[in-house]
């Protein structure tokens, strides 16, 4: 098993729209799922990775997270899912996000989410599954989604608050660069 690189913004990757996954036996793809869970588990302060923001050659519609029920207290269970889909989303909350591709120690910024997210995938054996996932989950699933459809949360930023943010971001890059 690999652990794999983080695209860090702007790397022009992270704007790559992911295919879906055909053949969930295809070596290429478990092969993927078993790094992306790697890395996921040794990454500190990471909620969920999406295949498109990783050092991937042809990332698919998978992304990897900690699966828990936060009002249930249950423990968190690293989770992969394969071709996931959104099919309902309930209320709105408008929170703080980060994103380990965008310099999560320097920059969040509020996004609107949906209160409560329902959404279908694979498994990693095929087989079909659900998540209705309220909370911290609830806006994580959008976020990974948008990643696997090449977008970035701070793309849903209004121009004002998006020019802020970039600014943040080049001295951010900067910092990093430096501490590397
Ligand atoms: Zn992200």
């Amino acid at each position: 098993m690999t652990i794999l690189r983080i695209l860090d913004y702007p790397d022009p990757r992270l704007k790559t729209v992911a295919e879906a996954v055909v053949d969930i036996n295809d070596p290429e793809v478990q092969q993927m799922i078993s790094d992306m869970l790697e890395t996921l588990e040794n990454t500190p302060n990471c909620g969920g990775l999406a295949a498109t923001q990783l050092d991937i050659k042809n990332p698919k519609r998978i992304f990897v997270f900690y699966d828990f029920i936060e009002s249930e207290g249950t423990p968190a269970v690293p989770t992969c899912v394969v071709n996931p889909e959104i099919v309902h989303i309930e209320g709105e909350v408008f929170e703080e996000e980060g994103c380990m591709s965008v310099y999560p120690d320097y920059i969040q910024a509020k996004v609107t989410r949906p209160a409560i997210t329902h959404m279908r995938a694979m498994d990693r054996h095929g087989k079909p599954v659900e998540y209705i996932r309220s909370g911290y989950l609830a806006k994580n699933f959008m976020h990974e989604i948008d990643h696997l459809n090449g977008k970035l949360y701070i793309d849903h930023l209004k121009p004002v608050k998006r020019t802020l943010v970039n600014g943040k971001i080049t001295k951010a890059k900067r910092l990093k660069e430096k501490r590397a």
